[in-house]
This record gives structure tokens, sequence and C-alpha cells, in this order.
């Protein structure tokens, strides 16, 4: 009989392990995650007349609270890895600020049914953000070093609907296509027609397009139909530019 209520206190106690698991167990980055989801509001609200967005979707803003953000920075740069503002991550590339990755996957409309496509994935973050919200998200980048580490990472973070490929994104990935929602990560000067080509009718594409240390503009181009698309220009950004053969 002790020898049963023994077993039975471990089981218990297992599953309160399991329980506090599914919940979220303070990784130690918790508290930065929380401060950093106000600081990403903080800016949607002074951002509110640009974006005309006063809030972000909720479950956006729940992605951006699960993905362990400190997990795709340089383990040198982990203590900062929360703060509202890009890092670099090598190869002269950077992660995007955490408001910009939020404002990006709100605009894209994502639901779970959804096939995303991301041209630069750096370190793979905001694929994981997209990964949270869409069925299936492909991510293209032209830094060989940079995919492999991004792939090896996703997958060791058991982001499964993520598939990643080291390739030149400018051109898209037609065999994958049409997209549901498409989403650049690199400055582009102009809408890049393959991009447009493979979004599935009713489909977001959102991109920051102007030149390199110019300004550049957060667009969002809506495809209504195959003949009909609208654009609009959200916000002034900085990113680093895209790369590859159609320059
Ligand atoms: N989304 C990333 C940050 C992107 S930084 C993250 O969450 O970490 C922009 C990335 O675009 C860089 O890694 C850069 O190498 C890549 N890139 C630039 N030109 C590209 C191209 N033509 N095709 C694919 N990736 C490209």
């Amino acid at each position: 009989m002790s020898r049963l209520s023994h077993g039975t206190f471990l089981v218990f106690a297992v599953c309160l392990l399991q329980t506090s698991g599914a919940l979220g167990v303070d990784d130690g980055f918790a508290a930065a995650r929380q401060e950093m989801i106000e600081e990403i509001q903080a800016t949607v609200t002074e951002t509110r007349r640009e974006t005309d967005r006063a809030q972000l979707a909720p479950k956006v803003m729940a992605a951006m609270a699960t993905v362990p953000r400190h997990e795709f920075v340089p383990a040198k740069l982990r203590d900062v890895a929360y703060a509202n503002r890009p890092l670099p991550v090598g190869h002269g590339q950077t992660i995007s600020q955490p408001y910009i990755v939020a404002l990006m996957t709100d605009l894209l409309e994502v639901d779970s049914d959804a096939v995303v496509f991301e041209i630069g994935t750096g370190s793979g973050y905001q694929a994981a953000v997209l990964a949270e919200l869409a069925r299936q998200v492909y991510t293209m980048e032209i830094v060989e070093p940079l995919a492999l580490s991004a792939k090896e990472r996703l997958a060791r973070l058991g982001y499964g609907n993520v598939e990643a490929r080291f390739a030149d994104g400018y051109y898209g990935w037609p065999e994958k296509g049409p997209f549901d929602a498409i989403i650049v990560t690199a400055a582009v000067n102009h809408i890049p027609p393959p991009l447009v080509e493979q979004l599935a009718p009713g489909g977001r594409l959102v991109l920051p397009v102007g030149e390199h240390f110019a300004v550049q503009h957060l667009l969002l181009v809506h495809k209504l139909d195959e003949e009909r698309i609208t654009i609009r220009q959200i916000l002034p950004v900085r990113f680093v530019p895209l790369t590859g053969g159609h320059n």
C-alpha cells in the first residue's frame, strides 16, 4: 500500500511538471518577453496614425510572447535579445526589431490554414513567429551559413512546419506556391514581379521598398485577383538590402 501511494505521488508530480511545461515554464526570459510585449504595444500606439492600427491582432501578440527570441541571437547578445531593436546576427545581417516583426506579421493577416513564404530567413526568428500562426511556412536565405544555421535552429526548437532553403528568394519558390502571404525582410527597389505572380488571389505581400541608405517604405500589396493589386504605404523603415541576381 505504501509502495502504491509512493507511485501515485510520482505520477502526480510528473503531471504537474507537464502541466506547467504546457503553460510555459520560465526559461529565464519570461519577464524580458513580457517587457518586449509592452514595448511593442507602446510603439504600436505611437505609430497608430501611420499604420491605421491601434492594436495588433491578439494572436500575433501571443506568437510574439511565445517565440524564444534569445535562441535566435548570438550567445553574447542574449541579455539584450528582447530589447525593442534590431541586433546583428553575423554575415553583416540583422534580426529585425520586435515591433517591426509584429507589425509585418499583423499586416499579412495569416490564418491557421495559410501557406506563407518568407524571403530573408536570417536567424529564422520571423519564420518562427509566422509558424506559430500558419499551417506551413517556406523561407529562403541567400547567405548559405545563415540558411544552414536557421534550418538547424528551427528544427531543434520544434518548428516542424517550416521548410528552409538556401537560394535567391527574388524569384520566389514556384513549386510551393501559390502563397496566401509573402514577406520580404530585406529592402528591394521595386516590387518583385515573380512574388506578385506567386501570390494567391486575395493574398498579401509585405515588403520594404527603397534604396539602401535611403528612406525605405514598408508596403502592403493586396492581390485582389489575377489582374488587380492595391498597394498601401505603411511607414518608413530601414532594412538591409536584398542581394542576388536581379540587381
Ligand atoms: N527575417 C530575418 C531577418 C532578415 S535580415 C530574421 O527574422 O532574423 C535580411 C536577410 O535577407 C539576410 O539574412 C540576407 O542575407 C537575406 N537576403 C538578402 N537578399 C536575399 C535574397 N535575394 N534571397 C534570400 N535572402 C536574401
